[in-house]
């Protein structure tokens, strides 16, 4: 009943601003109760996790992974997931664009930024993004498509600096639109916002938030 209400609460605060319920480490039973509220983009970030929730689950459940993916697992996720947000390597996405290739699909990604000042978040630099888009392996994939960026804000109860966070890449994801990109770049979608700081993300301009505790409770 409370999972319900969260969702058609951030639902109706939301807007246009696409919800992803973060569901890792809770049961398959709460995220039908999302389910049946009518949400269906779903967060997870392992991919173990990801792969045995999606093979028990109703199969119009949009799966999106926001943990660190590790090359050598891309393969157990690649005919299903509708968008990977935690890409931070040419490497992982040349192996994103074979297994695509295998199953015959073109898989959306997002770049994960590096913004927070804290050492133990993954993500990339802007210089690396930049060499990422410009670079000629990058426009050789035909399997990915890159839709825009991800990051994770410092946590911290200091608003200005969540601000601060999400406005430089904000800055990144402007930057990025009015140069000349690869047929398989286009920037729309910008994943910022948790439970602590979806706020201030929407406010930042978010197109989508991962909201997982404020919605099925703590981990
Ligand atoms: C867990 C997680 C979230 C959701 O965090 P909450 O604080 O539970 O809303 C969002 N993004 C990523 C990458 C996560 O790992």
């Amino acid at each position: 009943m409370t999972i319900k209400k969260n969702i058609e609460d951030f639902q109706s605060r939301l807007g246009a601003c696409k919800l992803i319920a973060v569901s890792k480490t809770h049961p398959v039973e709460k995220i039908k109760e999302a389910y049946e509220a009518g949400q269906r983009d779903f967060g997870e970030n392992k991919v173990q996790e990801l792969v045995s929730k999606q093979e028990v689950l109703p199969k119009d459940i949009q799966w999106h992974l926001i943990g660190h993916l590790q090359s050598n697992k891309v393969k157990y996720i690649a005919h299903f997931i509708t968008l990977i947000h935690s890409v931070d390597s040419l490497k992982l996405l040349q192996e994103i664009d074979k297994q695509g290739r295998k199953n015959n699909r073109v898989i959306s990604c997002l770049l994960q930024v590096y913004i927070a000042n804290e050492e133990t978040k993954f993500g990339l630099s802007e210089e690396e993004v930049l060499s990422i888009l410009n670079s000629a392996e990058l426009a050789a994939l035909q399997n990915v498509r890159i839709i825009g960026l991800m990051g994770m804000a410092t946590l911290t109860e200091n608003e200005d600096q969540i601000r601060n966070e999400f406005g430089t890449l904000r800055g990144l994801f402007q930057k990025i639109k009015t140069n000349k990109l690869p047929a398989n770049v286009e920037m729309i979608e910008l994943s910022i916002g948790m439970s602590s700081d979806y706020t201030v993300a929407k406010e930042m301009g978010s197109t989508m938030v991962r909201v997982g505790s404020s919605i099925f409770g703590n981990r």
